[in-house]
């Protein structure tokens, strides 16, 4: 068999193992993935920190009127005489300052709340950030090694056509089959006797007619092998 499939299949076993290694590089899809869930938490956070908030800012409004109405109605229960009205007032105020602790006490709960979705968006904010350098190195890093490892395809490509070339047109289709019917490893070499793709020992007929044949097949796994001359 002629010794140039064999260096054909070489280089194409290089090249298939460049580009798997190209395949295997992380490009950097988990590290956005997470960083895009942080960002959309951090997003929620903020949304629900802006709504407590309003509803502080609003209950405190209401505060602020439930003591303006406690003032006004202590203010009349001091000028007032008749004793259906001073009973009213009272009714009234026990009524009003109920409701005003009731305020002060959400209000409180609505401060806490406030500040606990605070520190939650400041751990979430520089989470992001350590996410976000996470994605520009790996990013980096893939730039580079993929960058080198297409460098080193596009050599071998190069110097493929010359080798191909040196195959006669039966070669060139027998290697072609078998590449395909064997993915991408078509053609393996008797290394001291045995198969050196499905490493199986070759019997020594085997071995003393392949030597002069143009298209031996393994004895075991059927590829092409290139048996040198012993
Ligand atoms: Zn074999």
């Amino acid at each position: 068999m002629n010794r140039v499939l064999l260096d054909l299949q070489q280089l194409d076993t290089q090249i298939l193992g460049l580009s798997r290694a190209k395949k295997a590089l992380d490009d950097g899809t988990s590290a956005r993935t997470q960083r895009d869930a942080t960002r959309t938490l951090l997003e929620a956070a903020r949304v629900e920190e802006r709504g407590v908030g309003q509803t502080r800012r609003s209950r405190e409004g209401e505060l602020e009127a439930t003591e303006a109405k406690i003032a006004r109605q202590k203010a009349r229960l001091g000028s007032s005489s008749s004793a259906g009205d001073v009973a009213a007032l009272e009714r009234d105020l026990v009524g009003l300052s109920h409701a005003r602790g009731e305020l002060d006490e959400t209000i409180l709960e609505l401060m806490d709340e406030g500040e606990e979705l605070q520190k939650r968006i400041e751990q979430l904010e520089s989470e992001l950030l350590k996410n976000e350098e996470e994605v520009a190195l790996i990013e980096a890093d893939f730039a580079s090694q993929s960058g080198a490892l297409d460098k080193q395809m596009a050599a071998k490509r190069v110097a493929r056509p010359a080798i191909a070339n040196m195959l006669s047109p039966a070669e060139t289709e027998k290697y072609g089959a078998s590449f395909k019917k064997f993915a991408g490893v078509g053609v393996s070499e008797a290394v001291k006797g045995v198969c050196s793709a499905c490493g199986t020992s070759l019997s020594r007929d085997f071995l003393r007619d392949a030597a002069g044949e143009a298209f031996p097949q393994c004895e075991s796994c059927g590829r092409l092998i290139f048996v040198g001359a012993s």
